[in-house]
């Protein structure tokens, strides 16, 4: 296994897990990114990284010399470039660049979905002017939310439109992004499932899991969420339909809204490793980012190697974000070292308030002890849960 060499595209926490799934099958790893110190080039000291952008045409080539197989853990990459360099060199590119390119524009993600009967919330691209997003609001309904194309994360490019007044405030917030949007869906709980698509075709789900977002970062992921078993099955059957519409190998984060009425719709989708996936790690036969380096390599993806460790097993993972006073965050990191069955993991990054610092994994029998876990950690009780 130890023949082929992995370059990742992005040095951050995703990459970082990424690399330790992959140290542990004796596969290599070289990361492009600026900083000298990210986070995945810290825990691999045996290769010569790239420092460069993910962005930089000449970067990318410099990586692909480096490599046999091409990822990433960003969306926002050059994929111009990563076509171009995969047509030149042969290395090979998972996910796909095309659908790099498809899922990077949110916009164009949900049309190529829409396309492929997979459901999704209503959406239209729109110009940046007044009179557009009126019309929006006269076809919406409001609220509506407007969100740029590219470049989202953590809700920075979303903008509610509550009514008509706060259009101007909408456009000045998003000025100069490529901009769509969307009705409001007004979901009773926010779902999420990885899956994952082997060079073959091959596509695995994941359990479904349940994310809770405050300030519009996700703060738990519940496993598995707490819904019915139908609810359960019909969201991983809509997150394999939408991967298997994508072309190339990977994981796959699938957000999802549940509605009022039971239905569910696709938010969107990331072409990597996705927060909402993190509590497999510990909860999970396999995680989600050894799955990814099994996909991407071409090793064996055996029966039930996305399931739950056992049928009891359940899970909360919790941000670790970074606290108002630096390094504040790391009292709950302390806390969770305390705890029966809490894993930590922390990113090797400086500190920022709100920054993702980290995330915490408590696994029990039962999601209530889970539950009972996180309130010592989260510092609602001082009793420690065993
Ligand atoms: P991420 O960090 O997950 O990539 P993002 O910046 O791409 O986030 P979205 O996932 O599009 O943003 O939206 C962030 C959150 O905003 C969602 O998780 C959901 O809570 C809310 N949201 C997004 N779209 C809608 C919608 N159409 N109706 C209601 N709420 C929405
Ligand atoms: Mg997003
Ligand atoms: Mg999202």
């Amino acid at each position: 296994m130890d023949s082929q060499t992995v370059g990742i595209l992005g040095g951050g926490q995703l990459g970082r897990m990424i690399v330790e799934a992959a140290q542990r099958l004796n596969i290599n790893t070289v990361i492009l990114e600026e900083g000298e110190q990210a986070p995945a080039k810290q825990i691999n000291a045996l290769n010569k990284h790239v420092n460069g952008s993910f962005k930089d045409p000449n970067a990318i080539r410099e990586l692909a010399k480096k490599c046999d197989i091409m990822t990433i853990e960003i969306e926002h990459v050059d994929t111009d470039s990563l076509k171009l360099i995969q047509k030149e060199t042969g290395v090979k590119i998972y996910p796909d660049p095309d659908t790099i390119e498809l899922i990077k524009d949110k916009y164009l993600q949900k049309k190529h979905l829409k396309k492929n009967e997979v459901a999704v919330t209503q959406s239209i691209a729109v110009e940046n002017s007044i009179s557009a997003l009126e019309a929006v609001g006269d076809d919406f309904g409001f609220p509506f939310m407007l969100k740029s194309r590219t470049m989202a994360y953590d809700g920075r490019g979303n903008f509610v439109v509550k009514d008509k007044t706060s259009i101007k405030e909408a456009l000045e917030f998003l000025k100069e992004r490529p901009l769509y949007a969307e009705k409001w869906a007004p979901f009773t709980k926010e779902v999420a499932v990885m899956v994952v698509r082997s060079r073959d075709g091959n596509v695995y789900t994941y359990p479904t899991v349940e994310t809770k977002h405050v300030n519009n970062i996700c703060h738990t992921v519940y496993a598995p969420a707490r819904v019915n078993d139908t609810i359960q099955k019909k969201a991983q059957l809509l997150a394999h339909n939408a991967v298997k519409s994508f072309s190339g190998a990977g994981i796959f984060g699938v957000e999802m809204f549940l509605l009022p009425n039971g239905e569910l719709l696709v938010n969107e989708i990331a072409p990597r490793p996705h927060n909402s996936g993190h509590y497999t790690i510990d909860a999970c036969v396999t995680s989600q980012f050894e799955a990814h380096i099994r996909a991407i390599t071409g090793l064996p993806m055996p029966k039930n190697f996305t399931s739950l460790s056992t049928p009891q097993t359940h899970a909360i993972m919790l941000n670790v974000l970074g606290a108002q006073e630096a390094n504040g965050e790391l009292q709950l990191c302390k806390r969770a070292l305390e705890t029966v069955n809490a894993s930590v993991y922390l990113y090797g990054k400086s500190t920022r308030p709100g920054r993702k610092m980290g995330h915490i994994n408590i696994v029990s029998q039962s999601i209530e002890e889970c539950e009972r876990k996180l309130d010592y950690i989260e510092g609602r009780t001082d009793k420690i849960a065993q």
